[in-house]
């Protein structure tokens, strides 16, 4: 597990993309999509130092939280796998649990977890809500004993220690760090690592103003970061056929894959950030590549229905 973890190839990647070069910018990715095909992107960092400190203390259980379509929840399932824990996902929306069966049959990304042995506890939303109280958590030792607890979309003090790791000394000649933002815990771990010269910009994907403060509260005192607002598409996992057309032609130009929910709406942002002249000319521009692709092929269920259109 140690071995698999500390990877220290760097995929950072020159961005041949018109917006850049018309406006006279560097942008350049790093590709942490391509760290593992499943334990993929930032959940690949989050889990690193969660995994080594539960099976240092003995835990032969993960249990976790998180939507249907979690990319958390696909990579914790992976890496239980692969290291031999037993995975248990607290899933929101006890609706999926009426026919199983199709509910598998409809969700990739539960389709995976299952694969990987994870065993799904579904709660209505009501309840789901309440998933950090103590009687909830007193519920779920009475159901599963003794596990090793991950928060929803993975975020703790080990997920941003290993979120750190992101950045290397290479890194330090960029004048920009871009990425997208879930519950902070990745900007975090970047803010921390980040040089007083350079400025971290995140894109959060959902609506809401509370993530400044909860950042706040996870990092060194810094302020050479900014969130911006402008590109969540109405909230969380919404989409519209412009940003759906947009990663489609990103791949085609750049032969980059982005996903719809995260790193689609990030690059969305940032084309059109330099467009409007927000950096100056001859500006480094890294971008993070959080990963998030799995989420695509569940996406694609609902657009093809929806729009008749899917990500390529
Ligand atoms: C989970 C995720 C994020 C958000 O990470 P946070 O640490 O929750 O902010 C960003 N991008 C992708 C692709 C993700 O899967």
């Amino acid at each position: 597990m140690q071995d698999f973890f500390n990877n220290k190839s760097i995929f950072n990647e020159a961005l041949k993309w018109a917006v850049a070069e018309e406006n006279s910018v560097e942008v350049v990715i790093k590709r942490e999509d391509l760290l593992h095909h499943e334990v993929s992107g930032n959940k690949f960092r989050k889990l690193k130092y969660n995994l080594l400190k539960a099976k240092a203390d003995g835990y032969n259980t993960l249990l976790t939280f998180g939507g249907a379509f979690s990319n958390h929840l696909a990579a914790t399932a992976a890496a239980g796998f692969l290291f031999g824990f037993k995975t248990i996902g607290v899933i929101r929306g006890d609706e999926l649990a009426f026919d199983f069966a199709q509910t598998l049959g409809q969700n990739p990304t539960l389709r995976l977890a299952h694969h990987y042995g994870m065993q799904f506890k579904f709660v209505s939303r009501t309840l789901y809500r309440l998933k950090n109280s103590a009687n909830f958590s007193a519920n779920l030792h009475t159901e599963f004993g003794t596990f090793y607890e991950l928060p929803e979309g993975g975020t703790n003090d080990l997920a941003i220690k290993g979120c750190e790791e992101i950045l290397k000394p290479q890194d330090d000649a960029f004048d920009y760090i871009c990425l997208a933002v879930g519950t902070g815990g990745t900007i975090s771990g970047i803010i921390n690592a980040s040089q007083k010269h350079q400025k971290v910009l995140g894109f959060p994907a959902l609506k809401g103003n509370f993530l400044t403060s909860e950042i706040k509260n996870m990092i060194k005192p810094k302020v050479n970061w900014q969130l911006i607002n402008d590109y969540n598409f109405g909230g969380y996992a919404k989409v519209s056929k412009e940003l759906i057309t947009f990663i489609n032609e990103f791949k085609t130009e750049t032969n980059i894959p982005l996903d719809a929910v995260y790193t689609g709406k990030m690059m969305f942002g940032l084309a059109d950030l330099i467009r409007k002249g927000s950096f100056k000319k001859g500006s480094k521009i890294l971008v993070i590549h959080t990963g998030g692709l799995q989420g695509n092929n569940g996406m694609n269920v609902f657009l093809k229905k929806k729009y008749n259109i899917e990500i390529r």
